[in-house]
């Protein structure tokens, strides 16, 4: 945060704008906008007794901190005028141009609502939230900064207009922060709600945090020095801030039940590096020389945060056994940590900051989509604001895929929540839940770092119970809407999500790709009536997504560069066949293990032939447009190795039992080992066999032994 809070100039700002904008005329342009501004607003004044274009010149203050544009700096100045003062949308176009123009009027419809209940109210905001996020997410970072600097002349206003100001930050404006990934806005709009909510705990930890600053101050200086003395040692160029929790974020932890000592003995270090490679070196050099503590170490460099942040965090035994919170990163980490998703304005080569910064949110923003999702949904009033509030903005967790990849839920998630997440097929499909190598029920509460696989079967379909175990809304709809569509909306639904991946795979933004000219070329172009018959043609398989979305982009459709012979592949030794294709090289997938009998389906590698997975192998789902059709070869007579998972009743062993009754069948275990136990013990097993009927008499036998909870086929 910059060290001077509040401007009265423009020069004042025109001067932080020069630090990183060079261009005379840009800066003319933004002088003369203020010159507007200010004959527009004159004789106007804030509560605070100040002339009122104090206010709009501060928010445009607060948004040079994350190097905003011109355009939206001009927003910022004039984001009121159009509300309060004479002026029309024409005059500000015809003086400023159409992009300025369009931002100010989103700000404007932000601050217009008319409320009869909070209910109404809420909803209102949300959608127009929701509306600015998805038009032009400039707006949002714009209404952020003025409701921050509102916030910050918050003492101006009696103390009822404080309150309600202050509980709507901390519950729509601080998350959206935090959710655009706009830590520095997130974090001061935090405490300074926390300041009008709860002015005495927000002064108790204040004033804690001050008698034992000095002391803390230095043995954070000094653990500094040691580690930076480390790295310098080891040729790492960095920089290391100490850093200050905020009052809020200890207010958090209070009340989540730690104790005072608890939080406060945590001191806390951040390592900037410049490369990443750097952030694993200096991390190995810290543990070397300090103990870690166990299970506290996350690597957000390899697996960033649904809102993009990415470090590495560690906490080890530091100087006189105190603990120390680290975090590592690149210098470009530590931007995106701060500043999310108006990070984009910070890189001097990027030259289409605003259409990068709209794309990021869409593609890279989970509660992008999870709130478009809602918004779509047919919701009540109710129904709408609690989930939004509940289950998008508030409250959520984290858990991994088993390929590494973080999901976001809201709390209380079960697997059934997660599936649908991934993707509505998966959800549709699943028949069982693991859960860090355990098999779960569906009812499971999933908690924050679980890793989550979800076993499906393509012939298996949603259960009506899954509606009262599902956790969120939005999964309750789409099991529901599974029970009541017909199958043409089915398809709809399902080609609007391929071609909505597909859009995501190559970058390009959904609500720009289907413009009224877009849309009418594809229909053209198809033969069909309207974008519904289009999605509806996606979804039932004759068109391919990727095939639509060549139509806009004219770029070479990708076929299969394999020759297309007459007759089948005939090798006698081949396990599979491929239509009208001969002599290519076919593997079975490593993750599903295919064996004899199960549907599968092929899928072109780039330069390894086709790999062959099972037609219910959650790898596939993305890559619809490079599969082909393969079958199994009749005359082969293999074994074929698959994966089980045996979880027993009890906490006896009884691997030796399991090994001969599949003996018994003449299935050779490869191998077997415990990977877990909670109530019984968890067997992971490599068996041969001969073909899928095999198999299953396999799966029967062990299910008919008493001591077997579950048994099943698993893909890795
Ligand atoms: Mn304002």
């Amino acid at each position: 945060m910059s060290k001077k809070n509040e401007i009265l100039k423009v020069d004042e700002l025109l001067e932080k704008v020069k630090t990183y904008i060079d261009q005379d005329e840009e800066l003319e342009l933004l002088r003369n906008t203020y010159l507007f501004a200010y004959e527009k607003h004159k004789g106007q004044f804030r509560k605070s007794g100040e002339e009122y274009i104090v206010h709009p010149l501060n928010v445009a203050y607060i948004l040079t901190d994350v190097y905003a544009d011109i355009p939206t700096l001009q927003a910022a100045i004039m984001h009121d005028v159009l509300e309060d003062c004479d002026c029309t949308k024409d005059e500000m176009e015809s003086m400023f141009g159409h992009e300025v123009t369009v931002l100010v009027q989103g700000v404007t419809k932000l601050s217009k609502i008319n409320f009869s209940t909070e209910n109404d109210y809420l909803i209102e905001y949300y959608k127009k939230i929701i509306v600015g996020i998805s038009e032009d997410v400039r707006v949002i970072i714009i209404k952020l900064a003025d409701r921050l600097h509102n916030m910050r002349t918050l003492w101006a206003l009696p103390e009822e207009k404080q309150k309600i100001k202050a509980k709507e930050s901390m519950e729509i404006l601080a998350p959206i922060a935090h959710h655009l990934g706009i830590h520095k806005i997130k974090s001061e709009l935090e405490d300074l709600s926390l300041r009008y909510l709860k002015p005495e705990v927000f002064y108790d930890i204040a004033e804690k945090l001050n008698t034992s600053k000095l002391e803390r101050d230095k043995t954070v200086l000094e653990m500094q020095e040691i580690v930076s003395k480390l790295l310098t040692e080891h040729n790492i160029a960095h920089e290391i801030k100490g850093r200050a929790k905020s009052i809020y974020s200890i207010y958090n932890k209070l009340s989540k039940g730690k104790k005072f000592s608890d939080i406060y003995d945590l001191h806390a270090l951040r390592i900037l590096v410049d490369t990443e490679q750097e952030c694993y070196v200096a991390l190995g050099i810290i543990h070397s020389k300090f103990r870690p503590l166990p299970n506290r170490f996350k690597d957000y460099v390899a697996m960033p945060k649904p809102n993009m942040y990415q470090s590495l965090h560690t906490t080890v035994f530091g100087l006189d056994g105190y603990l120390f919170e680290i975090q590592i990163r690149t210098y470009q980490m530590d931007e995106i940590a701060e500043n999310g998703i108006a990070s984009h304005w910070a890189y001097k080569e990027n030259r289409d900051a605003k259409a990068n910064m709209q794309s990021t949110t869409e593609q890279k923003l989970q509660f992008f989509k999870s709130i478009m999702d809602l918004s779509s949904d047919k919701l009540s009033s109710e129904e709408f604001v609690n989930s939004v509030k509940d289950e998008v903005l508030n409250d959520n967790i984290y858990v991994f895929t088993p390929k590494g990849d973080i999901i976001e839920l809201a709390k209380g998630s079960t697997p059934i929540d997660f599936a649908y997440k991934v993707h509505t097929k998966v959800g549709e499909t699943m028949v069982g839940a693991i859960v860090n190598n355990s098999i779960v029920s569906l009812d499971y509460e999933l908690q924050n770092n679980d890793i989550v696989k979800i076993n499906t079967n393509k012939t298996s379909r949603p259960s009506k119970e899954w509606i009262q175990i599902a956790k969120t809304t939005h999964t309750k709809n789409k099991i529901r809407s599974y029970f009541t569509k017909n199958e043409r909306e089915i398809y709809i639904e399902r080609g609007r999500e391929s071609l909505e991946k597909e859009l995501r795979k190559r970058k390009l933004a959904f609500a720009e790709f289907l413009s009224d000219s877009n849309v009418s070329e594809i229909c053209r172009e198809l033969k069909l009536k309207n974008i519904e018959e289009v999605y509806q043609n996606i979804g039932n398989g004759k068109h391919a997504a990727s095939t639509v979305i060549h139509i806009i982009t004219k770029e070479e459709q990708q076929k299969p560069k394999i020759a297309r012979v007459g007759n089948q592949n005939t090798d006698a030794n081949a396990d599979i066949v491929v239509s009208g294709i001969d002599q290519v090289k076919v593997n079975l997938a490593q993750c599903c293990n295919p064996v004899f009998g199960d549907d599968i389906i092929g899928y072109i590698t780039m330069g390894n032939g086709i790999s062959v997975h099972r037609s219910n192998c959650h790898n596939l789902a993305s890559l619809e447009d490079r599969n082909v059709l393969v079958s199994w070869n009749q005359n082969i007579n293999k074994r074929y190795l698959t994966y089980l998972i045996l979880q027993t009743k009890d906490k006896t062993d009884h691997m030796l039992d399991i090994i001969q009754k599949t003996s018994i069948l003449d299935i050779p275990v490869d191998s077997i080992h415990t990977i877990g136990s909670s109530s019984g013990i968890v067997y992971e097993m490599r068996v041969y066999v001969r073909n899928l009927e095999h198999l299953n008499k396999m799966l029967l036998e062990l299910k008919k032994q008493t001591y077997v909870e579950k048994v099943e086929r698993i893909q890795r």
